[in-house]
């Protein structure tokens, strides 16, 4: 899965060798239909367009054009917008191929498994509007202490379900959310409304820790991820907890543990991240299994 700091990187690769770029021919080379179908109307709105800018908004990536059009890339699970010289051939689940300026150089959105999207839209507002109605949350490295805390207090939800939820902070997925408990030293499976304040606290600065540290360390490369200049990241070599099952706890050498929460696997040293009892106790796995978790997209 692409996370934040992995599209976080895509973008600061991609911006300085798309900002001022002409957009000057689309093509869609697979038969194959991304989630979202790409439409010929899209293609004929942007041809010809300069882009703006580019930039980062959750796991989503929003190309601006001078007309105000804007494409949105989302990478899903595989993910992979690159600038290739036009002369390298095309990768089989390539999708759509922009030509930039002369044609010496494109933009390629590839994707293996299809989760991904690229969608157009007429205007800020409708980006606005799009955003909205998936409720997408703050930016984790800009969530007010209060509004968190408040956010938790109100969750009956396990804290592993609540990282996931985009809703509540655009970007976590599992890796991150993992390796962020486990920075807190909190038990995926407790209760967000049992934290207490200076709980709370920790965590949103662990969440904002670990992110940190992984875009300087370019996101991490499990499967297929790679920047957009094709390199793969190196934070997957740092991670303390996520894949780790069974290996020593790098704090207190306990064997790290796996369980699922909100459908997905989760990472945890049972050592260092006690599932202490709160006010209204643990969650046990198959309460938290069944906990509500919407579709991140
Ligand atoms: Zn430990």
């Amino acid at each position: 899965m692409t996370e934040l700091p992995e599209v976080e990187t895509v973008v600061r690769d991609l911006r300085p060798c798309l900002k001022g770029r002409r957009l000057t021919r689309v093509r869609q080379v697979s038969r194959r239909a991304l989630r979202t179908p790409w439409r010929s109307a899209w293609s004929t709105a942007v041809t010809g367009q300069r882009i703006e800018n580019i930039r980062r908004r959750g796991k989503w990536i929003l190309v601006e054009l001078e007309n105000k059009n804007f494409l949105v890339f989302h990478l899903g699970m595989t993910g992979q917008l690159t600038i290739v010289p036009a002369a390298t051939p095309y990768a089989t689940h390539t999708h759509l191929i922009f030509d930039l300026d002369e044609g010496e150089q494109q933009l390629r959105f590839r994707d293996i498994r299809r989760f991904g999207s690229v969608r157009f839209f007429a205007d800020r507002a409708a980006l606005e509007a799009f955003f909205q109605a998936a409720r997408l949350g703050p930016e984790p490295f800009d969530v007010s202490a209060r509004a968190w805390r408040d956010c938790l207090h109100s969750s009956k939800r396990c804290l592993k379900a609540v990282l996931l939820d985009q809703r509540v902070l655009a970007g976590v997925g599992n890796i991150y959310a993992d390796e962020a408990l486990f920075e807190a030293r909190l038990h995926p499976a407790r209760l967000a409304c049992d934290l207490t304040d200076a709980e709370a606290d920790c965590l949103r600065r662990a969440v904002a820790k670990v992110l940190r540290r992984a875009i300087q360390r370019r996101g991490a490369s499990i499967r297929t991820y790679v920047s957009g200049s094709g390199l793969r990241g190196e934070y997957q070599k740092e991670f303390r907890v996520y894949g780790r099952t069974g290996e020593p706890c790098p704090r207190c050498g306990a064997a790290i543990e796996s369980c699922r929460l909100a459908g997905r696997s989760s990472h945890f040293c049972p050592r260092c991240q006690q599932a202490i009892k709160g006010r209204r106790g643990t969650l046990s796995t198959s309460q938290a299994v069944r906990s509500a978790l919407p579709p991140d997209r």
